[in-house]
């Protein structure tokens, strides 16, 4: 095993949005130095980075230049394209490897990647050719959703089918790219595991997070999630075979569906931090972002314990700026408000602004306190 990589030393990371950003706030606490890497300027990251370098991904020189100036590579954004993580790769450690994000990149490969691994997912058939909106039939009832396989994330690039009559133009919807037809779960919740591995294969597992979703997009995440001892199992059974699965050096996040009898089906799986993980920031030891430089730089795992009986977290959309701009004052009129914003200078709507967090005694409070903290801020 390597020797770990210890605090004074440069983390790299690619992709500049919020989850690069809390990531580097975690690093620079733990006293790292962040270089990051993206196209974009005056992005969240680079805010608060050491050292910011602006270039395409598929600047493959720009990208081993990079990666020659620092100790580790990771990512927080998932459609990095394979070439960038392997010339990447000749120069430094990337933390988790280029396979997890390869299969996370096509829900066609996911699907694939996660029943090989015996993991519950729903049944679904590819939609690649004329032939497979006939032979969908064979593998999936209906009601329905149509995915794309590719680049798709929050709701984007998807398609409620109820009929098979009606698969044909949804798929036409979709620009005939390559999809997934998956037959819809009738869940009763939705539910996510945030996960870490180290380079030893040490492994740490949040608590599962109950999510509230709004337009296909996460909403409100509240702990502890309203499920039995058994699920809270299951669901790290299935995080720990996805790392250990994908020798993992990292974090990621398996999205699950909670069935009427306590079952869970994968949804799909984040090769990184996720939005619901940002609740840890707040609410447990160790946050997710701290883990993540935790685990790529080799150190000992935090602990995952809850530091409250209970949480929730309410994302911050561009739409709470909509009439008039966000009323902070109100919003933190609640003096148990935690308020994190990213530095994104458009407030467009759907677009992730910050979130924030309330830490109370029971999940419905801290929920019904995060809500309103919310809505205040929205001038409702
Ligand atoms: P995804 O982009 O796959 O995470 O989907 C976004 C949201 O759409 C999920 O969080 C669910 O609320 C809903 N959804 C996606 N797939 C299904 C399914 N097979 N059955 C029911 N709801 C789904």
């Amino acid at each position: 095993m390597s020797d770990p990589i210890l605090p004074g030393a440069m983390l790299g990371v690619l992709g500049s949005g919020q989850l690069g950003r809390m990531f580097a706030l975690a690093a620079r606490r733990l006293g790292y130095r962040v270089a990051v890497f993206a196209p974009d300027d005056d992005s969240p990251t680079s805010q608060v980075a050491d050292l910011a370098v602006q270039a395409p991904y598929d600047d493959l020189d720009a990208i081993e230049r990079f990666a020659e100036a620092v100790d580790v590579v990771t990512f927080e954004f998932e459609n990095v394209p394979s070439a960038t993580v392997e010339a990447a790769a000749r120069h430094a450690p990337v933390r988790p490897t280029g396979r997890l994000l390869h299969a996370s990149q096509d829900r066609l490969r996911e699907k694939a990647a996660l029943t090989s691994l015996g993991l519950p997912v729903a049944p679904h058939a590819p939609i690649i050719g004329d032939d497979d909106l006939a032979t969908a039939r064979d593998v999936v009832s209906m009601p329905a959703v149509l995915k794309t396989a590719a680049f798709g994330y929050d709701g984007k690039g998807q398609r409620r089918v109820d009929a098979f009559d009606a698969l044909e133009a949804a798929w036409e919807d979709l620009g005939r790219n390559r999809a997934v037809l998956e037959q819809f779960v009738d869940f009763t919740a939705e539910v996510s595991v945030v996960g870490a591995r180290g380079p030893d294969g040490s492994v740490a597992l949040f608590e599962p997070f109950l999510n509230h979703h709004a337009n296909h997009i996460l909403d409100v995440t509240v702990v502890p999630a309203p499920v039995g001892e058994a699920t809270v199992r299951d669901a790290h059974r299935i995080a720990r075979a996805v790392l250990e699965g994908f020798d993992v050096v990292g974090v990621l996040c398996v999205e699950m569906f909670l069935l009427a009898d306590g079952g869970l089906v994968v949804n799909e799986i984040a090769p990184r931090t996720h939005n619901s993980g940002h609740v840890t920031i707040d609410a447990h030891v160790t946050s997710q972002f701290e883990q993540q430089v935790r685990a790529v730089c080799g150190l000992p795992l935090g602990a995952v314990d809850r530091v409250a009986p209970a949480a929730a977290m309410a994302n911050l959309l561009g739409d709470v700026w909509a009439d008039g701009g966000a009323q902070w004052g109100a919003a933190l009129s609640d003096p148990g408000v935690r308020l994190h914003l990213y530095g994104k200078r458009d407030a467009r709507p759907g677009r992730k602004m910050g979130h924030l967090s309330v830490l109370d005694r029971d999940p419905a409070t801290a929920e019904q306190r995060a809500r309103a903290a919310r809505d205040a801020a929205a001038g409702r």
